[in-house]
Formats: structure tokens, sequence, C-alpha cells
């Protein structure tokens, strides 16, 4: 009945653990994100048990059925195309709702990209928040770098390909030229590279060559520096004032929020306070 959470290789396919191909191996079936995908990963080890498809589109829709046959003592794996399962990947639903049925949810552990990428990127790891891919649409996703742009830990999220350049432009323009972000990109692959810089020099890496807008992004930000954070919060006394015998707490915030770098919410709930 134990429903095993599997985690799987992120690019190099002998980054898997015995644990993990032992069980993919005695399971009644594989739950797979994309069928075709992992078929390649159980040929290389010579698995042949059956895998069905599970994945963000049917997962709802299937759960109530996998966790019957859970109950009725079937053996199941659930894995995603790469890295742990749930980790921006599908199976949060199958998983509460497993549990609450009284399933063994049953953890092997193995491989992630955020994580691999703060081992590696030289950036602050004691602590982190993970914050999945950033939005699409630049308004949403300049407003989500805002609200992490002040947290105390480093920050940890995804990025396509697709939008390597303009996140890294977005992240200047809110982060400014001092932070120290990390781009770790094709992890365990041939073309794996791990930079650790200033946004300008990230942003010249990207444009230097079209290779490397390529592959699989990982990106970490630095914690705000709190000398940098002291610096903006004096700032923030002295012209917070100043703005409020001018204009509105709203319109000062907002202005405020432009010339300290400081979170505009931030800035509104100081501007009501005074
Ligand atoms: N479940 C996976 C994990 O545990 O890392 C993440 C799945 S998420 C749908 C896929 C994203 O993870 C990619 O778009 C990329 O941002 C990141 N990723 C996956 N493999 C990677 C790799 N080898 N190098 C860098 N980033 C990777």
């Amino acid at each position: 009945m134990p429903l095993y959470i599997v985690a799987t290789p992120i690019g190099n396919l002998d980054d898997i653990t015995f644990r993990a191909l032992d069980i993919l191996k005695t399971v009644d079936v594989i739950l797979a994100e994309d069928t075709r995908h992992s078929k390649r990963l159980l040929s290389h080890y010579d698995i042949s048990t059956p895998m069905r498809a599970f994945h963000e589109h049917n997962e709802t829709k299937k759960t109530a059925a996998v966790i019957n046959e859970l109950l009725d003592g079937k053996n199941m794996a659930l894995i995603s195309d790469a890295g742990t399962p749930l980790i921006s990947d599908p199976g949060y639903v199958l998983v509460s709702e497993a549990k609450k049925s009284g399933v063994d949810v049953v953890p092997a552990p193995g491989p992630s990209a955020m994580i691999s990428a703060m081992s590696v990127s030289g950036i602050a790891s004691d602590r982190f928040g993970f914050f999945g891919f950033l939005p699409a649409k630049q308004s949403a996703r300049i407003k989500a770098i805002q609200a992490i742009a002040h947290i105390d830990q480093t920050a940890i999220f995804y990025e396509s390909p697709k939008r390597i350049l303009a996140c890294a432009q977005d992240l200047k323009s809110v982060l400014g030229d001092e932070r120290v972000v990390c781009f770790a990109k094709e992890l365990t692959k041939a073309f794996e590279t791990i930079k650790t810089d200033t946004l300008p020099v990230l942003i010249d890496y990207l444009q230097a060559d079209d290779t490397h807008q390529k592959g699989e992004f990982v990106i970490l930000i630095s914690a705000i520096d709190k000398n940098n954070k002291v610096l903006g919060e004096e700032q923030l006394d002295k012209i917070l004032p100043i703005l409020l015998t001018e204009m509105g707490a709203s319109k000062a915030a907002k202005l405020a929020a432009k010339i300290t770098g400081i979170d505009k919410k931030y800035c509104y709930s100081r501007a009501i306070e005074s």
C-alpha cells in the first residue's frame, strides 16, 4: 500500500539512488509525469514496471482512483520528469489526499535542482526561501521580485530559457547593480555552468552568446545586505516625513519606494504609521 515519492536525475542518469531503483523495479505501478520522457530512464536501468500518466492536467481527476488502488493493497511510485516530485512538479493533491485517507506516503530522496544549485552557488545557505517559477508576465514578475527583494534570506527560483534574459533585466531594475546573484544552468549536464556575480556581469554573460541563454536555470539571490537595509531605512526615515507634508500616504510610499529601493507595501505601512 505505500505510495513512494521517488526523486529521479535532473540530467545525469547516474544520479539515482540504489533504493530508488529498487522501488521502481518492485512497485506495481509507476505514476509518471510524462511516460515517454521517463521511459528513457527506465530502459536505461532495465525496469519494465508498468507506467501510467499522472500530471498536472489529470492529477485532480485521477487522485481518488489511485488512492482506492493503494488502499486495495497496490504499491505505487510517483516520479516527475526530473528531480523531486512536488518541487514545482505535480503530486501535492495526491500526497495530501493520500495522507488524509491513511495511505503510507514514503520519500525516496534524491536530486533536486534547487538544492544542487544552492550547494554550489557560494551564496549563503543557512536560510533560504524557494519561490518556484516567477510569473511569465513582466508586470507580475517585477511585483514578485519586489516582494522578495528585502527578505532576509537567500531567495531561490526556477526560470525558463525563454525568459532568462528578460528576468535578469527585471532583477537588475529592482535589485540594482550590486546584489550578488547566481545563475546555475544545466546542472549535471554537458553544458553545466554556475556563475555567481552581480547582475550587470550576468547580463553581459547571457548576451555574449545565444547559447548562454539556452538550457534550464536556477536563480539564487543573496539576502539583502544588512548594511544596505540599514541605509535604506535611514533614508526612508528622512524622506517619508517630508513627502507626507506634500502628498498622501499612498503617493508618498510609491515615491519613497522608488528612491530607497524598499518594497512599496512596507513604505506604505511606515507612511500610515507616522
Ligand atoms: N522537480 C524538479 C526539481 O526537483 O528540481 C523541478 C521541476 S521544474 C518543472 C523544472 C525546472 O527546474 C526547470 O525549468 C529549471 O528551472 C529547473 N531545473 C531542472 N533541472 C535542472 C538542471 N539540470 N539545471 C538547472 N535547472 C534545472
